[in-house]
């Protein structure tokens, strides 16, 4: 029970609370006039809140912390009813979390003309889990409705066992599978009116494939069924799939956006009203945001205020990461393609890729156009590529057992070149059938290439393929147009 002195109470930390958000969306508003490095070094914090909250420390501080106070009932009222900016408790918010969140959502929204928001997760699973299950609910009007979701098949492994054992296997929701993902027609044939999210990944790690992401859009709007994009690969410094239309984009953090290898992260980002028939008003309106404060406060997939700030920290130099490790990568896979032990190399950057005239729509170097170095639109395709050695699974192995330089880790998008072979590590637990659907064979190596000179991570390559038992080592003629791999610009 609240009598009316209460209410007056509560309302008055509302009002104040209101005064404080119109001071916040114009931070934000100078904020999204910035170029995209600016936002990612900056963020939300500023020179102000930093002297006048923070001793001046000029880095976002590690709030580790569980929860918050409140000076007294009235606001705890006003900040549990959400009548007012609150973390209250750091399995629903935190303000580490919050640093994050806003500039991780400003760099997807990048460009484009709506409002994002995003909720930060423990990891990218999770991040999946959280953008995925909301629109797989029982419908009240309809109980007996036979779910089902329509995805890529070619998706990260983790992701494929959540959607064909988790979710299809122990929940009866149908997962229908796109098998050639640049073919229209069979997104056109897979999507009804029982189809309750359209879920692509691309580029697809490991084997690089791409599709019409303006088209697939338009074929899931055209139902009002939303569309969720893993955008993990590409980072929004080289694809922004809200800006193009997209609903909802998940993050593995891990990948791309924290590339020094500093613990696992995901995040969920939203466009402000996305489409989608099924769910409550509510849900729409701001995804992410009602994520946070509901399906998750209750189901505890929130992230560490610790794992935001490094996050937040590498996530700073995004940009020339992401165009350093896409030129090194280039070189690369052009030795590599030009290798006779190699019997296929897959790279979107390479013209002999079928896809490479699709990935060049959709994949440049955000602001190259405003960078002197570049001055126009600039493709990047990224640190992910895979190769097949010739001679079968052994000498594969026997290939990747050599590499000196080159780490064995089921990683990707590090400052350090990373390999793994998918059939026997990421891509395991699928099976062959799995497997085989999403062309994964056991010859296949995927490799990315990080922030080392790129010479010394085909030296390894070279050395390691000359190992393959009767390989001659072959002198290929390598050019290196690459000026700066240097990484002392990158800290
Ligand atoms: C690694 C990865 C995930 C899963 O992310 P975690 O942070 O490891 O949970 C999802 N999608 C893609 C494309 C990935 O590479």
């Amino acid at each position: 029970m609240t009598d009316a002195h209460d209410l007056q109470g509560v309302a008055r930390y509302a009002a104040a609370a209101r005064e404080a958000e119109g001071q916040r969306q114009q931070a934000l508003d100078r904020l999204r006039r910035c170029r995209f490095d600016t936002i990612a070094v900056h963020g939300l914090y500023t020179m102000n809140e930093s002297l006048n909250f923070n001793q001046g420390a000029i880095i976002e501080p590690v709030y580790l912390c569980s929860s918050q106070a409140y000076r007294d009932s009235d606001e705890m009222e006003a900040a549990l009813s959400y009548q007012v900016p609150t973390w209250c408790y750091s399995r629903i918010g935190n303000p580490s979390l919050y640093y994050f969140e806003n500039t991780l959502a400003l760099l997807e929204g990048y460009g484009g003309d709506t409002e994002t928001s995003c909720c930060a997760t423990a990891s990218g699973m999770a991040a999946i889990q959280s953008a995925t299950d909301p629109f797989l609910a029982i419908d009240p009007q309809r109980p007996n409705q036979k779910i089902n979701f329509v995805s890529t098949c070619q998706v990260y492994g983790g992701t494929f066992q959540q959607f064909a054992i988790r979710k299809a296997q122990e929940r009866g929701l149908e997962c229908r599978w796109i098998i050639n993902s640049a073919d229209l027609s069979e997104w056109e044939s897979q999507i009804d009116d029982n189809t309750r999210f359209v879920y692509g990944e691309l580029p697809s790690n490991p084997g690089q494939a791409f599709f019409d992401l303006d088209a697939v859009i338009g074929l899931a709007h055209a139902r009002g069924i939303p569309v969720i994009i893993d955008n993990t690969v590409a980072s929004p410094a080289l694809l922004r799939p809200i800006a193009r239309g997209a609903d909802i984009v998940v993050q593995s953090v891990t990948k791309s956006l924290t590339s020094s290898g500093f613990g696992i992260a995901g995040a969920v980002i939203s466009r402000k009203n996305i489409t989608s028939r099924f769910g409550s008003d509510e849900m729409r309106a701001d995804f992410a945001m009602y994520l946070k404060t509901l399906p998750n406060r209750d189901l505890g997939q929130n992230l560490s205020p610790m794992n935001a700030i490094l996050s937040l920290n590498d996530m700073r130099t995004l940009r020339s990461k992401m165009d350093l490790f896409s030129r090194n990568t280039m070189e690369v896979a052009t030795y590599l393609q030009s290798h006779p032990g190699i019997e296929q190399v897959d790279y979107l950057g390479l013209e002999s890729h079928p896809l490479h005239p699709l990935a060049s729509r959709y994949l440049f170097l955000v602001d190259a156009e405003h960078d002197p170095q570049y001055g126009r639109p600039t493709n990047r395709y990224g640190h992910l590529m895979s190769f097949r050695v010739k001679g079968g699974a052994k000498a594969t192995r026997k290939m990747f057992d050599a590499f000196q330089r080159i780490w064995r880790a089921t990683d990707l998008g590090r400052i350090k070149s990373v390999a793994t072979i998918p059939a026997i590590s990421t891509h395991q637990q699928q099976g062959e059938e799995g497997r085989k659907m999403a062309d994964i064979p056991p010859n296949m190596v995927r490799l990315c290439v990080g922030g080392e000179h790129p010479a010394d991570v085909i030296e390894d390559l070279e050395q390691a393929l000359a190992a393959i038992e009767g390989a001659v080592p072959v002198q290929v003629p390598l050019k290196f147009s690459v000026g700066g791999a240097s990484g002392a610009q990158l800290a």
